[in-house]
C-alpha cells in the first residue's frame, strides 16, 4: 500500500468494498478514476451519494423507493389481498418483469439462516404479520430463494399465517434448487408463479 499516495490508497480501498472487487480490480478502477474528466468524477460521486439519500424503504412493504410508499403500494389497480413475499428488492424487479403478479409484495430483506445466525427477528416478518393483521389479505404467496433458507423462511411464515386463515402458498420449483429468483428468466419465474402451492 505504500507504493501509493494517501488519496489513491484510500481510493482503491473504497473500492475493495463493493461486492466482487478484488484489490486488482480495485486498482484498475482507482486509476481509471484519475485519468478521468473532473466533471464526470464530479457526476458520478454525487450520484452514488444522491442514490444513497434519496432511497429508503417502503413504509408498508419494505421495498426499495424514493417515496415514503412505493409506486407498487401506490398502484390502486392492484389488489391488495394477495401479498407476494421475496427476500430481495431485486426479486421484485424480477416479478415485475414477468407482467403476471397483480398483488402487493413484502421484502423481507434476508432469510432465515441460522448457521449465519440471522433469525425471525432479523428480516421484515413482523413488519409482515402487522401488515396482514390490519389488511383484508387472502392470500400469501411465498416466493423466497429455492435454497435452504428460503424454504426455512418459508416453514416459518406459513405456521404463523395458517392458524389464522391465510391460504399461504408457495412457488413452484421451476426455478433450479439453489438457485437465485433474481436470475431466473421471466417464462421461468411467470410458471413458478402458476404453478405455487398451498403449504
Ligand atoms: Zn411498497
Amino acid at each position: 500500500m505504500d507504493y501509493y499516495s494517501a488519496p489513491i490508497a484510500k481510493l482503491i480501498e473504497a473500492f475493495t468494498k463493493l461486492p466482487g472487487i478484488g484489490r486488482k480490480t480495485a486498482q484498475r478502477l482507482a486509476f481509471h478514476v484519475i485519468h478521468m474528466d473532473k466533471e464526470d468524477v464530479k457526476e458520478f460521486s454525487e450520484s452514488i451519494y444522491g442514490a444513497k439519500e434519496s432511497v429508503r424503504y417502503c413504509n408498508v412493504c419494505s421495498n426499495i423507493t424514493d417515496r415514503d410508499t412505493c409506486h407498487i403500494c401506490n398502484d390502486d389497480k392492484r389488489s391488495n389481498q394477495t401479498i407476494c413475499v421475496v427476500e430481495d428488492p431485486r426479486d421484485v424487479i424480477a416479478m415485475e418483469k414477468t407482467k403476471e403478479f397483480k398483488g402487493l409484495y413484502h421484502v423481507l430483506h434476508g432469510a432465515i439462516s441460522p448457521l449465519e445466525g440471522i433469525g425471525p427477528e432479523d428480516i421484515k416478518i413482523k413488519e409482515l404479520l402487522v401488515r396482514i393483521k390490519d389488511q383484508d389479505v387472502d392470500e400469501v404467496i411465498i416466493a423466497t430463494n429455492p435454497n435452504i433458507e428460503g424454504e426455512a423462511t418459508a416453514m416459518y411464515i406459513s405456521k404463523i399465517l395458517k392458524p389464522i386463515g391465510i391460504k399461504v402458498t408457495r412457488i413452484a420449483h421451476g426455478i433450479p434448487i439453489g438457485g437465485d429468483l433474481e436470475y431466473a428468466d421471466e417464462i421461468t419465474l411467470s410458471k413458478a408463479l402458476e404453478g405455487r402451492r398451498e403449504i
